[in-house]
């Protein structure tokens, strides 16, 4: 198994955060640039390592839009070797049978898709709201916009809800890449607030849950009637339950997410969500912390490609983003710069 024009990038799969997202990341950069990747010790510090259903189709999609060769590709393996092929524009389908996030999918096969020299169009079924994954409306609203600031396009619609257990959910988008090169941008303030509102998805829970989530955060955070809405979802797609929050700015939209669980009241899902708007509103930067990782490869892909800067603010530095510009620089030739502020920290990219 080898691709004579490129050199393996080997990768440990436990440094730094050590989660999945090391894994998606190097997959979707391994197809972007063709460059054979080799990973061991996949998830390995956590409590089931290696690659679990939802990291499995990962691979199958990343191997799938690029022909590779894989080795490795079992439940619970620890180490993967992944030849990529040339990556395919093309109408796929990626199902996740169990609950697991179909929006991680999207994230592992969307960089080489926006690559590619022609639209494709992705079906994806299982998980479209996840905790520790990004939900279907963060990515409408927080993440689209800034890949057509790239100038590439995505449209995503959301056709049924998935929540864990059941899974079932089902999500079509369309990625069209940019004509030329991507172009970076810088994304240093969010501007003034332009709107704010909340929505509670409640699919197949009794009413009061909703109700009391939607009291509860428009209580805390000064908001009422017109922001607070009870969001569209079947009964049959549940049960389950999302509290979503959107703050649009000048420049940039936010949008975060808390979720319903067996143990949590209605009020503490709310009050989780509370804190991380807070923590969002008392910074001054552009994006809150899972934005900050995701923008970092789409920027990094945009530097690659058109040789120019990027930059932006955010208002935490996670471990997750560190680990993904460690892994980003393993294969493209950028470098990242990391200033921390309390108020916002800049996260740069140039070519190295
Ligand atoms: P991992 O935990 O390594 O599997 O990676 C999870 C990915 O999902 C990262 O890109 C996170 O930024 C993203 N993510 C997790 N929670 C959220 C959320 N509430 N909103 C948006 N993105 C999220």
């Amino acid at each position: 198994m080898t691709n004579p024009e490129e050199k393996t990038i080997e990768l440990d799969g436990s440094q730094g955060e050590g989660g999945g997202q090391i894994l998606r990341t190097s997959l979707a950069l391994s197809v972007a640039t063709g460059q054979p990747l080799a990973i061991e010790r996949i998830r390995a510090g956590r409590a089931k390592p290696g690659l679990m259903r939802q990291h499995l189709a990962c691979v199958k999609a990343a191997a799938e839009i690029s022909g590779a060769q894989v080795e490795g590709a079992e439940l619970g393996s620890q180490s993967l070797r992944f030849v990529p092929g040339p990556v395919r524009a093309g109408d796929y389908r990626f199902a996740i049978a169990s609950a697991g996030s179909c929006m991680l999918v999207l994230q592992t096969v969307l960089p080489p898709l926006l690559l590619a020299g022609a639209p494709s169009t992705v079906h994806l079924s299982g998980g479209t709201h996840n905790p520790m994954a990004p939900p279907f409306h963060f990515l409408e609203r927080a993440f689209v916009p800034l890949v057509r600031r790239l100038g590439a396009d995505l449209q995503l619609t959301l056709r049924r809800c998935g929540f864990y257990p059941a899974g079932g959910g089902e999500v079509e988008a369309t990625i069209v890449p940019a004509v030329g090169a991507l172009q970076p941008f810088e994304l240093m303030a969010r501007g003034t607030q332009q709107s704010a509102h909340a929505e509670c998805l409640a699919p197949g829970l009794p009413r009061h849950v909703p109700t009391r989530e939607l009291d509860t955060l428009g209580g805390a955070m000064g908001w009422s009637g017109e922001q607070l809405r009870f969001g569209t979802a079947r009964q049959n797609e549940g049960p389950g339950n999302a509290l979503i929050a959107t703050l649009a700015y000048e420049h940039v939209t936010e949008v975060f997410t808390a979720f319903g669980e067996k143990t949590l009241s209605a009020e503490q899902v709310a009050h989780g969500l509370v804190k991380e708007l807070r923590a969002f509103q008392k910074s001054e930067a552009a994006v809150g912390p899972h934005l900050a990782d995701q923008l970092a490869l789409l920027l990094a892909l945009a530097t690659w490609q058109s040789r120019k800067p990027a930059a932006f603010t955010c208002s935490e530095v996670t471990e997750h983003t560190r680990t993904n510009c460690a892994v980003i620089e393993r294969f493209l030739p950028v470098h990242f710069a990391i200033a921390e502020s309390r108020t916002a920290s800049t996260v740069q990219v140039s070519s190295a």
